[in-house]
């Protein structure tokens, strides 16, 4: 039976016919691999989704994390799968060997990764924040601090956090109030309050190390006065060995709409409930310099929020299979044409607007899994390129498609979520089904990680104009490219180009008009209606892609064929359905429309 989870053949698709991911094992990085080791790793991944990790996804969600004031408890199936995960090394597939990593592509452990977030994103969510923090040091980290901290992260032993959010400080880091005073050894003493912590306490591993943001005192203020620091729950001896409890405090557990198998902490740092070596204040280590703390958790931002879009996208996935397999069993109705009530009613996918609603749901996941993945394939191509030029020029295209990668599928991934509980009608209102749980789960994704109107700002304030707008003019460029390679082909990709090839032009236009203006104020008020209009015409670019390749594959039959006239008839709804949606947006913002800018508070 095919899996509800994600497709097998889509991404086979997308990873090989697509993107030919086969290609980078001939790079010296990934020369242990082949395609059969990609395709082992995916089957293995699927394997262990579907069996440690779907089956307890709403016991875990039933029973959220208690706190009796002293420990944290969960359901024991969460741990059960985590450490089958452990087992597995796949929390280090994308690490260097070095550190015990299997190598792979980050294209490839994206993939395998998709599978987890489908299954269960609360207990994905673990191993998801350990990996993010074990890539933080790998990078910033000194030998002594991979040593201690990130190898017992790799075999499963320790997990780890990213304590940013503070209760007065979510979206504005500059406003961190977290002290960390420095000690004659070396060390530093943190005071402060984190909020919003996920997987900031538990008792599923030995250990949580938690990086955390701080300010030294007389730095300078803002975000340049922040500092990065490794703040473990138990402290270690000089051996290495579990030692005294460090003064990080448990306040209480967050009560989630969704997410609710992974743990959400207030912490109290240096409260001096606990007094390590004799006083309280947390023990922390310095990672890096002083003062470059923001900037080194950004180095990972792109990840990190790549990493969002791809639990975002396999929720949406997910629901989507779940839908589609209800829509093909669930008997309603008969057709139109031919409502004899003595004749047996349809399921409900032969009617028009259900089959709607599974298109708008295919052409928003499929569409989402192949931008994930092209960001996946550009870490790659930034790693490792041959060419210095190429490894600049997909570092610029990831940097200007990231908060795309992370708020479109955030977006529109959640609103297949809403179209799955749709087509399930009154059952799908229900906790009897999954889908109204994935719809609750996603709706974290355009909060954390940087709001939708963050990431906005980002795109249009920061992205579009960088170096000049050298990575807007990228972007376009490489947009335009496949515009020219469809226009070449005698098939249907041929047709839709010029469809794109025009919405392209419109981004060009009209940012040139929203900072033609020099105000900024004005420019970025709309932000979030350009960070969705380019959304959607990098996912109609997506669509173009997919197109090709199936143009590329000729005909088929049976399943085969079904598959490609799928992603054909997918494509052409995403062109004929959504992207028209930004003809509209792109107006309102040429006509530099000032109804937000100019509402006053009092008129609310
Ligand atoms: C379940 C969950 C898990 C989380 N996990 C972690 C974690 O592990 N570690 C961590 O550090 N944090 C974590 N967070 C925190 C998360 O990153 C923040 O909630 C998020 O950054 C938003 O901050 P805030 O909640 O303070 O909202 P605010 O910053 O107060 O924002 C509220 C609203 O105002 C808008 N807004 C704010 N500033 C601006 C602006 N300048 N321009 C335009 N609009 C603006 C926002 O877009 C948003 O719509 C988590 C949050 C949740 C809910």
């Amino acid at each position: 039976m095919s899996s509800t989870l994600l497709s097998r053949r889509d991404l086979a698709f997308l990873l090989h016919d697509w993107l030919d991911v086969t290609r980078l094992a001939e790079r010296p990085r990934y020369a242990e691999h082949s395609r059969e080791t990609f395709d082992d790793v995916l089957d293995l991944a699927a394997r262990v989704a579907a069996e440690h990790f779907a089956p307890h996804n709403r016991a875990a969600d039933s029973t959220e994390p208690t706190f009796d004031g002293r420990r944290v408890h969960t359901i024991p199936q969460v741990k059960a799968a985590l450490d089958v995960f452990a087992q597995t090394g796949l929390l280090a597939a994308s690490l260097d060997e070095s550190i015990g990593g299997m190598q792979l592509p980050h294209v490839v452990s994206a993939a395998c990764f998709a599978w987890f977030q489908a299954a269960n994103v609360g207990t994905a969510a673990y191993p998801f924040l350990t990996l993010g923090n074990a890539n933080l040091l790998l990078t910033h980290g000194s030998a002594e601090q991979i040593d201690t901290w990130v190898r017992p992260m790799v075999e499963g032993r320790f997990f780890g956090t990213m304590c940013l959010s503070e209760p007065q400080a979510g979206s504005s880091l500059a406003d961190i109030t977290t002290r960390a005073e420095p000690q004659d050894d070396g060390t530093y003493r943190l005071v402060g309050t984190k909020m919003w912590i996920s997987g900031g306490d538990h008792e599923l591993a030995e250990n949580i190390v938690h990086l955390v943001l701080a300010r030294i005192p007389g730095g300078p203020p803002g975000v340049k006065g922040i500092s990065l620091f490794i703040v473990p729950k138990v402290l270690l001896d000089a051996g290495g060995a579990l030692g005294p409890r460090n003064d990080v405090v448990l306040v209480g557990l967050n009560h989630k709409m969704g997410y609710r198998g992974t743990t959400n902490t207030l912490l109290n740092f240096g409260e001096g409930v606990h007094r390590p070596y004799g006083r309280g204040g947390a023990v922390g280590y310095l990672v890096g310099q002083p003062h470059q703390g923001l900037a080194q958790m950004f180095h990972m931002m792109n990840e990190a929020r790549i990493g969002v879009g791809a639990g975002a996208t396999a929720l949406g996935y997910t629901g989507y299979l779940k839908s589609l397999a209800y829509a093909r069993q669930r008997p309603q109705g008969r057709p139109i044409a031919d409502k004899d009530p003595t004749a047996p009613q349809v399921p409900i996918v032969a009617h028009p607007d259900v089959r709607r609603m599974l298109l708008a749901q295919k052409s928003y996941v499929e569409g989402a899994l192949a931008l994930v993945l092209y960001c996946g394939q550009l870490l790659d191509e930034e790693k490792t390129a041959p060419a210095e030029a190429d490894r600049g020029r997909a570092h610029l295209l990831l940097d200007m498609l990231t908060p795309i990668a992370k708020s479109w599928p955030s977006q529109w991934c959640l609103a297949a979520n809403d179209l799955a509980i749709q087509v399930h009608g009154g059952y799908g209102y229900t906790r009897d089904y999954d889908v109204e749980q994935h719809w609750r789960d996603n709706r974290l994704n355009p909060i954390h990680e940087g709001t939708h109107g963050i990431q906005a700002l980002d795109l249009l304030g920061r992205k579009a104009t960088m170096q000049g707008g050298a990575g807007l003019a990228l972007l376009l460029e490489t947009i335009r490219a496949t515009v020219a390679r469809a226009w070449k082909t005698e098939g249907e990709a041929a047709e839709l180009a010029g469809q794109l090839g025009a919405a392209v032009d419109r981004i060009a236009v009209v940012t040139r008009r929203l900072w033609g203006t020099g105000d900024p104020e004005l420019a970025l008020a709309n932000a979030s209606v350009y960070l969705e209009a380019v959304g959607h015409v990098v996912i109609a670019w997506m669509w173009l892609e997919q197109l090709l390749a199936v143009e590329a594959l000729g005909s088929a039959e049976g399943a085969e064929g079904d598959f490609l006239a799928g992603k054909r008839q997918a494509a052409r709804y995403f062109f004929r359905y959504e992207l028209p949606r930004t003809g509209p947006q792109f107006d309102l913002l040429e006509s530099l429309d000032r109804t937000t800018l100019d509402s006053q508070e009092s008129w609310f």
